[in-house]
């Protein structure tokens, strides 16, 4: 099958020929999975093996194009992230997905129903929209196909404007792998986007900033299409009194230069016991010291997407600069590469809680350092922001985790390390409040893009007619059940 063939590819900078392409890869989806509305477990065994021999296939050529779209990119970030982590999760699945596609039996009260059976299956949903970010072009496409297929649905994937590489090789690996009424992907600039979102999926699911998010779920709205929005935020690390150690420095200031910081799970803040700070600091620079000396000239960064990216973390770290805050910058002799668009990795302390820092995700290679004088105090302050995608938690105590946990609210929770939760193909992965809603990945995923259809069978010796006039069968049972002793 040639690129030809897979109908939803169009030129990014023709947007009417995207939209048209869209509406005809939808309309064809359709039908087919009007014609195989439940695909037997073979088939769909099948498809996620298709997916893990088109990922491991193309390795080589997915690092490439993911270096090629921001700039510079390690390439076994690449291999680990996009290709073993969509990999791994297929594997997962092939390895459950008997177990997940079992109809589950439910109990009916023998009295009233006599010896009728209650079941929930399954169900695949439909065809199901992906809109995808450019940060994790790969595992975020892929990676929530391997749920939606293993569920038996059809799918249609939306690359972000932002990674015209990656979206170009995703099409021609898609095209060659699933005929285009199984998967497809739809390339385009914000028209299609928008044409996208107002598409009368079975699913959709979006992954991006809060404010797209809501303007998502609106179009969605419109047809009434359930939707699970994987969104961002700020994510804190709150250091427990006496949790600054250099394992867990290396786990925050590690986490935070993946991707160059570009990350939804990232640490966006660490909250610190002011004692503590200036140890904080200098394990900081102990940590990079030893593992990426030359961050941001060295083959360990990530270049920031776009020039207009790069412009928003030097003017965040500039009114910084402006305000007299404190900025410590991890690496001797760093400075800003803008043909490659990378950067060094900065920490910003004590910053006022009014600078861009402290009000937007920063997305980018910067850690704004909050002390606080009293545990309480800044538990209390994750509790009163909006609830993030992962709250990350370090502390020897595992009653003081605990009550941090139970006093705060967020998608996910990692103790004693960071963002793991988003990367463990077991566990469903989402967020809450203005992180999101839904989940993917694990069981989670296979039921939240599956219709789980309750089933009754009717038996015998019912009282099944007691909702049917007359009533007066009703009220003599109603009376039996509930009258004490
Ligand atoms: P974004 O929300 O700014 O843009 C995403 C896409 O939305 C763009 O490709 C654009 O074409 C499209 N878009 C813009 N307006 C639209 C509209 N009105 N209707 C439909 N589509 C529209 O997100 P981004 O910059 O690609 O990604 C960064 C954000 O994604 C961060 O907030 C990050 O935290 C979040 N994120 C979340 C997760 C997660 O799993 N929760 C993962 C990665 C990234």
């Amino acid at each position: 099958m040639s690129v030809l063939d897979n109908v939803a590819v169009a030129p990014a900078e023709d947007d009417a020929a995207g939209i048209a392409a869209l509406a005809a890869a939808f309309a064809a989806q359709r039908r087919a999975f009007a014609a195989d509305r439940a695909p037997p477990i073979g088939t769909r065994r099948e498809r996620l093996g298709a997916l893990i021999g088109m990922m491991t296939a193309n390795r080589v050529r997915i690092a490439a194009a993911v270096a090629d779209d921001f700039g510079a990119h390690p390439a076994p970030a690449s291999d680990l992230i996009e290709v073993l982590g969509v990999v791994g999760r297929a594997a997962h699945v092939l390895e459950h997905l008997d177990a997940w596609m079992q109809p589950s039996a439910r109990h009916i009260d023998p009295a009233l129903f006599g010896t009728a059976s209650a079941r929930v299956e399954y169900q695949p949903k439909g065809v199901i929209g992906n809109m995808v970010p450019w940060n994790f072009p790969f595992d975020l496409s892929v990676g929530p196909m391997v749920d939606m297929l293993a569920a038996g649905n059809r799918v249609i994937v939306k690359p972000s404007e932002y990674t015209p590489a990656c979206a170009a090789l995703l099409a021609e690996m898609v095209a060659a792998t699933f005929d285009a009424d199984l998967v497809t992907v739809a390339i385009g600039g914000l028209d299609l986007a928008r044409a996208f979102s107002a598409t009368p999926w079975d699913h959709l699911l979006y992954t991006g900033s809060p404010n797209v998010g809501r303007q998502v779920m609106a179009a969605a709205a419109a047809n009434l299409t359930p939707v699970t929005l994987e969104l961002g935020g700020k994510c804190p690390a709150l250091l427990t009194p006496g949790a600054v150690t250099p394992r867990n420095v290396e786990s925050v200031i590690g986490t935070k230069i993946i991707k160059s910081g570009q990350m939804c799970v990232s640490v966006d803040y660490a909250l610190v016991a002011r004692g503590e700070v200036e140890t904080f600091v200098e394990q900081a620079r102990a940590f990079m010291a030893r593992a990426a000396p030359d961050y941001s000239r060295s083959g360990e960064s990530t270049g920031m997407i776009s020039p207009r990216h790069l412009a928003r973390i030097e003017d965040m770290l500039g009114e910084a600069r402006d305000r007299q805050a404190r900025i410590v910058e991890l690496e001797d002799g760093g400075a800003v590469d803008p043909a490659t668009r990378r950067m060094p990795m900065s920490l910003v302390i004590d910053p006022p809680a009014d600078l861009r820092v402290m009000q937007e995700e920063i997305f980018g290679p910067v850690l704004p350092v909050v002390p606080y004088d009293d545990l309480d105090e800044a538990i209390a302050r994750i509790a009163a922001g909006e609830r993030p995608l992962g709250l990350y938690v370090f502390g020897g105590d595992p009653a003081v985790n605990a009550r941090v946990l139970a006093s705060t609210h967020s998608g996910g929770a990692a103790i004693n390390t960071c963002a793991v939760q988003s990367a463990l193909p077991s566990m469903g992965f989402g967020g809450s409040g203005m992180s999101g809603m839904g989940r993917h990945h694990g069981v989670e995923g296979f039921r939240e893009f599956s219709n789980a259809r309750g089933i009754v069978v009717r038996g015998d010796g019912d009282m099944i007619d007691a909702f049917y006039a007359p009533y007066a069968k009703a009220a003599a049972l109603v009376d039996a059940a509930l009258s004490p002793g």
